[in-house]
């Protein structure tokens, strides 16, 4: 296959103010199509040592993927160090020009003089626009190799790449070939579990292939095939799916990019049902990810952090006596809290989490002990007792994911 590798421009990466997550990024990207990436490199605005990281490249690698320095000030050299190692010169992309004057025109701004090095792109090249900022991207070839140069924002570089750059780069490659894959999402099993029920399959893997990873406190799995066209890979994925399905299938929620908020947000909507919440050890990481997720306005109530037991009795109406006796984590103040927020709220649901989020046991109760309650109107309450691993912040993240997982069910 076609060696890679990623070079990320920037003084700010090396200071260790920002991380390179655009290496990160662009590393899964080139995955997806089946470039393998040799290497990341990061280097300051500094045009020597870009020079001879730009060498060293040229060396080893066919493809040489550059993000940061294609913006407007001085320390944004990176079009001009490449262009002097091909021996190019720079000419101005009138696409972009035109966007850049017409950005100022619209503000009312005069542009200055720097701004037009924004248009700059290797000549010759082949231009990668830019619909969110002003520097476009670009890919220059020579002697069978391809230097791909893209700006550092985000914001700016995620959708050039998915655009522009994806369609550009399946293009170099030698055999007509489609990636093509699925996700599968998982919970309430854990990433070792799953991949033991499937270790067969893992190991006898190659066209599709099976990559389980862990993300935010869910398992993901992607099935990735290689073929002439989506059609072919379609057939090399389905047979690999159904066994997959037919051994785990109970703990997948989803296909595709989604995740458990976005999901239970999604199902709610499709049962004009509404939600709130109470949540003691999770302090609103519940509603937090419930209103990321955008049209959540027409499902989420509300929610209560109620985190000590005054906050319990005030706001909810947990008993004294439950609290003496059974305490603030047990499956009573679960119950009472999800019936409770649900009640006072007016919602279908209405889901509460207590526990014991650590580093210290509470109530003499284990560190990762987590009940979680959903209560819906007309339905007997359920309260899930979970005993989570990991620490204090992995703890709050997998609760809080068990709370949506169960108001789905
Ligand atoms: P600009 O036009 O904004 O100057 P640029 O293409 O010149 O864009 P840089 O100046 O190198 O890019 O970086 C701009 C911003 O992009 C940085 O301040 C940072 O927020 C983000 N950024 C740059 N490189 C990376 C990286 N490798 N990973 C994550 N973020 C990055
Ligand atoms: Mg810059």
């Amino acid at each position: 296959g076609m060696r890679a590798e990623i070079i990320a421009v920037g003084t700010e990466l090396l200071l260790g103010q920002i991380a390179n997550t655009n290496a990160q990024y662009l590393s899964q990207k080139l995955a997806e199509i089946g470039i393998g990436v040799y290497f990341h490199t990061v280097v300051g605005d500094n045009a020597e040592r870009l020079a001879s990281v730009i060498r060293q490249a040229a060396a080893r690698s066919e493809l040489i993927v550059f993000t940061g320095g294609l913006g407007p000030t001085q320390d944004d050299l990176t079009k001009e160090t490449v262009a002097e190692h091909l021996g190019v010169g720079l000419t101005i992309d009138q696409t972009a020009m035109a966007r850049i004057e017409a950005f100022f025109r619209q503000r009312g701004i005069t542009m200055t003089e720097n701004n037009r090095k924004q248009a700059l792109v290797l000549a010759g090249s082949h231009v990668f626009p830019n619909d969110h900022g002003m520097a476009p991207g670009m890919a220059a070839q020579r002697d069978g190799r391809t230097f791909v140069l893209l700006p550092g924002p985000p914001s700016e570089l995620y959708p050039m790449v998915e655009k522009y750059v994806m369609p550009y780069l399946i293009g170099l490659k030698p055999e007509q070939q489609v990636f093509h894959s699925r996700v599968l999402r998982f919970y309430g099993i854990g990433e070792s579990a799953l991949e033991e029920r499937l270790i067969d399959l893992i190991e006898q893997q190659d066209n599709p292939t099976i990559a389980p990873y862990a993300k935010e406190f869910e398992v993901t799995l992607r099935i990735t095939a290689r073929a002439a066209n989506v059609d072919d890979a379609e057939r090399l994925i389905q047979p690999v799916e159904r066994e997959i399905r037919e051994r785990l299938g109970e703990y997948i929620y989803a296909t595709g990019e989604t995740s458990l908020h976005e999901v239970l947000v999604d199902e709610l909507n499709r049962r004009g049902a509404t939600i709130a919440c109470a949540e003691s050890c999770t302090g609103g990481t519940v509603a937090s990810l419930i209103t990321s997720v955008p049209g959540s306005s027409a499902v989420m109530r509300g929610g209560v952090v109620c985190y000590t037991n005054e906050a319990k009795r005030q706001m909810l109406n947990v008993p004294e006596e439950v609290l003496a006796e059974a305490g603030a984590i047990s499956e009573q103040t679960a119950r009472l809290l999800a019936e409770n927020i649900r009640a006072t709220l007016g919602a279908d649901v209405g889901i509460s989490v207590t526990g014991v989020a650590g580093p210290d046991p509470a109530e003499g109760k284990p560190v990762g002990l987590v009940y979680v309650g959903v209560a819906v109107e007309g339905l007997p309450t359920l309260v899930k007792e979970l005993r989570l691993a990991g620490r204090r912040q992995a703890i709050v993240g997998r609760a809080a994911k068990f709370a949506l997982f169960y108001a789905l069910q």
